[in-house]
């Protein structure tokens, strides 16, 4: 099966959440079938939502995959598990270790009970769109436009890019 390309969002507000952003990101090379092209700078960015809490960290990947949608999301979830993200907090929103979201799979759209591609919310979001423009440039995603469009559009929440530290 031919390779995709696909672009994964990651966020964690609780703990050390650099370190943790920083290990996902080797994570996601070593799943079996993916391979890392490329990672945004981190960012840190205002929560979304009305829950009270702290900044989160922000990146985002641009990966190679022959797995299907569904197997990736899979390893995603082992990974988030593995940084112990509490899912008994089933608030929408709150505070959380890691964060694996898939914004795009290659050209797909799917929409079932586990699995929206593209993600429903990316288009509204700079802690996503900005990182995806640093490193895949100004594309033009169908049914949505180009991401410069997107980013002039997107919420008006704080955020800041930090120095990389791995150049
Ligand atoms: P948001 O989707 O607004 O970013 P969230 O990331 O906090 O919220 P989660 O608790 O991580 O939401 O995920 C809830 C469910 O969303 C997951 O169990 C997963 O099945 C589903 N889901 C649907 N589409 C996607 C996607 N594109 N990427 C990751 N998870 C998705
Ligand atoms: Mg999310
Ligand atoms: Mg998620």
């Amino acid at each position: 099966m031919p390779a995709e390309e696909v672009f994964i969002a990651l966020g964690s507000n609780l703990g050390d959440s650099i370190t943790i952003v920083e290990q996902a990101l080797q994570a996601l090379d070593n799943i079996g079938r993916c391979r890392l092209l490329a990672r945004s700078s981190l960012y840190r960015s205002e929560a979304i939502g009305d829950i009270p809490q702290d900044d989160y960290i922000n990146a985002v990947a641009r990966i190679e995959t022959s797995l299907e949608p569904m197997a990736l999301l899979l390893e995603l979830q082992a990974i988030e598990h593995a940084y112990y993200r509490n899912r008994e907090n089933a608030e929408r929103w709150a505070p959380r270790t890691l964060d694996l979201d898939i914004v795009l799979f290659g050209n797909r759209q799917m929409n079932d009970s586990h699995l929206t591609i593209p993600h429903p919310e990316f288009s509204r979001r700079r802690f996503v769109l900005e990182p995806m423009f640093e490193i895949g440039g100004d594309r033009f995603i169908a049914g949505y436009g180009s991401l410069s469009y997107l980013i002039d559009k997107a919420d008006a929440l704080r955020m800041e890019k930090l120095e990389r530290t791995d150049a």
